[in-house]
């Protein structure tokens, strides 16, 4: 690493922090969650507007900004070079997820309190895609040489499907040679699990005493609640002394069951606690402690019914696969994982989600939708329907990659390796692409009291990123790529 880049790169950020944290808050005043049924095409009015705002950004350097069908817009610091096939490209997103609730600060209204910079997008993406210009711009201002010609891609539809990156696919849009991807953490990440989301459903309808069965928050979570109502028709009477995540209370000729677990993300489900298991194990008498309940439902369901919720029970009772029979692992991305995420009941039929992240070395979802077939049938069960993202996995010895390695870990003073993730990105669709960055670990914290627990992280509420951090992540990404100019490939 070469100390006079480095010194030049920080005084560059320290001129231009003002700018570059305006220019922050501009992007994440526009509320840009993506909405593909909008009467405005293809992702309506936000996204539109976040793109003409980053665009000017752009402008105002004197750069060129090219739209891809307004889904995907790419940035080249010379217009002369906006035809050609980049050697790297940087992408980032900017749309959003959806606010959410319980903001103490507010998602569209960016401020800065006690060094931390908060609203909607200031991590995921918008901070990571001001700070991929501001670094061309460094490049550009301090003239380092530019052998390896860099263009910035930005999605507009990142959080909902990625349909935008996908777009430039079916139109043939030439990819550049190497793919970077500020929507991770530092240092390298190179590969993604596969992702496949599955609805299974029992063949034959609930018994009619079944008159409600719902749980879950949202596709790729594990259940934090889960729900059914029995018509009340048993003499014995309402257990008591049950575990505190199960509640049951009776009333108006029904019996409620409620139950609760600790949700986490489907990606990681390590240690936590699934809704819908409980409340399948808990009716069907397949849990300990929980028997007097079982016993009180009994009378009101069917034998069949009964059956399917134990089945149920037994499919979303590992979190590595082996209710549904398709345990495995390889090294390099670890365990496959399955997740119940979601459940209900249509027509007097079951059905339950559920999220699998499996091993990159499995390939493709084939071998898994053969196995889970053959599982379901023998519990009387269907696949309804499923849907996915195939891993991803770019090589580790690639020489643009040993360097980006050497650079964080000069950086750092660290002996970090490539890793790969459990998640989502661009990088899985995109010719040797790889996650690097823009989070690098640790962060600094809030001061206590600051946020409600919970509160701060990237799809969180009062998402929010350290200032002075943030412009210590620009500076690696700068000179990332001052260094990688020095990289052949
Ligand atoms: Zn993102």
């Amino acid at each position: 690493m070469n100390q006079y880049y480095f010194n030049s790169i920080e005084k560059w950020i320290e001129q231009y922090e003002e700018r570059i944290i305006a220019s922050v808050k501009r992007l994440v005043s526009i509320n840009s969650v993506a909405e593909p049924e909008s009467d405005v095409k293809p992702y309506g009015q936000g996204c539109r507007k976040v793109q003409s705002e980053f665009c000017q950004l752009a402008k105002d350097f004197g750069y060129t900004c090219t739209s891809y069908d307004d889904r995907v817009i790419r940035v080249d610091t010379r217009q002369s070079d906006a035809n050609r096939r980049p050697d790297i490209g940087i992408w980032g997103h900017l749309d959003v997820v959806p606010a959410g609730h319980d903001w103490k600060y507010k998602p569209f209204a960016p401020v800065i309190d006690k060094g931390f910079l908060i609203g909607r997008g200031v991590r995921d993406d918008k901070g990571p895609a001001v700070a991929a210009l501001y670094a061309l711009k460094c490049l550009q201002d301090l003239r380092i040489e530019q052998k390896h010609h860099i263009s910035l891609y930005l999605g507009l539809e990142e959080e909902k499907g990625m349909s935008d990156v996908l777009w430039l696919k079916e139109h043939d849009i030439p990819f550049p040679k190497m793919n970077l991807v500020l929507d991770s953490r530092y240092p390298v990440c190179y590969g993604e699990k596969g992702i496949l989301s599955i609805v299974v459903g029992g063949r034959k309808p609930l018994c009619e005493n079944v008159l409600s069965l719902s749980g879950g928050e949202s596709e790729n979570s594990v259940a934090g609640r889960a729900r059914m109502e029995i018509r009340a028709l048993s003499h014995a009477p309402i257990p008591e002394a049950l575990p505190d995540w199960l509640a049951v209370t009776s009333g108006a000729g029904k019996i409620a069951v409620e139950t609760q677990g600790l949700s986490k993300h489907a990606a990681h489900p390590e240690n936590s606690e699934n809704a819908i298991y409980r409340l399948f194990a808990a009716a069907s008498g397949t849990l300990p402690g929980c028997e007097s309940l079982h016993r009180c439902l009994a009378d009101a369901l069917a034998p069949g019914t009964i059956k399917l919720f134990r089945d149920f029970a037994q499919l979303s009772s590992n979190i590595y696969g082996e209710g549904l029979e398709i345990a495995a692992q390889d090294e390099i991305s670890g365990k496959l994982t399955t997740v119940a995420s979601l459940l209900s009941m249509e027509d007097r039929l079951c059905s339950v989600t559920f999220n699998i992240r499996y091993p990159i070395a499995l390939g493709r979802h084939d071998p898994l939708i053969s196995a889970i077939t053959r599982t379901l049938q023998k519990h009387d069960m269907q696949l309804v329907r499923f849907s996915g993202k195939t891993p991803g996995y770019s090589p580790k010895d690639h020489p643009l990659l040993v360097n980006l390695m050497n650079t964080y870990n000069t950086f750092t003073g660290q002996s970090a390796h490539p890793f790969t993730i459990a998640g989502g990105t661009y990088a899985r669709m995109l010719p040797n692409g790889f996650g690097y960055g823009f989070r690098l670990e640790p962060e600094p914290v809030t001061p206590a009291g600051m946020f409600p627990p919970g509160h701060g992280g990237a799809h969180a509420a009062d998402e929010a990123v350290n200032v002075a951090h943030y412009k210590k992540q620009l500076a690696l990404l700068i000179l990332s790529l001052a260094e990688c100019q020095k990289t052949k490939f």
